[in-house]
């Protein structure tokens, strides 16, 4: 299983790391009864900001969420904490966690149940009230009372903006896979990266176009995707894909139908 990528961005070290990949039926991505089968990756991504230590998503957790069994097969042999571990840290050096949003593939390690003891979680506040409008069975609903459990003990914090959750650790508000999705901006002015979430989670969603069946707003979607893959190639950033199961870090650069990747690196 490749291994994730580590670079500088500034004085931060960003590390890419995995936690498995899933699949399941493309009906369950693009809606409709296509019966290809599609593979993701999760790459939650780690960033070293001084003295602390930046967690970007968590995968699904120790085991694949009942709710999902039948539908969706997760693969792995080594999970998110090894990979961490193999960075040279555990658990307890993690000091931020950043959730893009609430599906339960972004989640897992963060949530289900909490394995980072001494990091806040953050959580847009329109996600957590979306997610709790949504029908009993779904991913985003079974995270709510985790959530609410981490506000009430002082461990998760609501955003309700963009904003610094550190110097150089910036997020943006970019919804259209869901409510309150939020994107990173890893560094500062020329010296930057992009982490997209689920916005442009793989090398087939760089295209504004496509419209994905578990999308909640998709023109908010194409909307964001074009203008902040637009950011990110005036910016020269790296972009990190969620859920590339190829080469994951990029460049995106404009072409007639969209944006296509340039692999950095190997
Ligand atoms: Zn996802």
């Amino acid at each position: 299983m490749a291994t994730g990528a580590t670079f500088d961005v500034g004085q931060m070290r960003v590390h890419i790391l995995n936690d498995g990949v899933f699949v399941t039926d493309a009906g369950n991505l693009f809606g409709g009864s296509r019966k290809a089968s599609i593979k993701g990756a999760m790459h939650p991504v780690l960033v070293e900001a001084g003295d602390d230590l930046v967690l970007i998503d968590a995968g699904f957790g120790p085991e694949l969420p009942e709710m999902l069994v039948g539908r969706y097969e997760l693969r792995r042999e080594e999970n998110l904490l090894d990979h961490l571990d193999e960075a040279g840290f555990a658990a307890e050096d993690v000091t931020h966690v950043i959730l893009s949003h609430l599906d339960a593939d972004h989640v897992g390690w963060a949530l289900g149940p909490p394995s980072f003891p001494n990091a806040t979680v953050y959580v847009q506040e329109a996600a957590l009230e979306e997610a709790r409008r949504m029908p009993e069975k779904d991913g985003r609903r079974a995270a709510v009372p985790a959530v609410e459990k981490g506000v009430e003990e002082g461990w998760c914090e609501l955003l309700d903006a963009d904003g610094d959750v550190l110097p150089g650790i910036r997020v943006e508000v970019r919804a259209g896979h869901s409510a309150g999705h939020q994107i990173v901006w890893i560094g500062d002015g020329e010296d930057i990266a992009l982490y997209t979430g689920d916005l442009a989670p793989a090398k087939i969603w760089l295209n504004p176009d496509l419209i994905s069946g578990v999308d909640t707003d998709p023109e908010a979607a194409r909307r964001n995707r074009i203008e902040v893959l637009s950011a990110a190639e005036s910016r020269d950033a790296p972009v990190i894909l969620y859920h590339e199961p190829g080469a994951c870090l990029v460049r995106v650069r404009k072409t007639e139908k969209g944006f296509e990747a340039v692999p950095i690196g190997d």
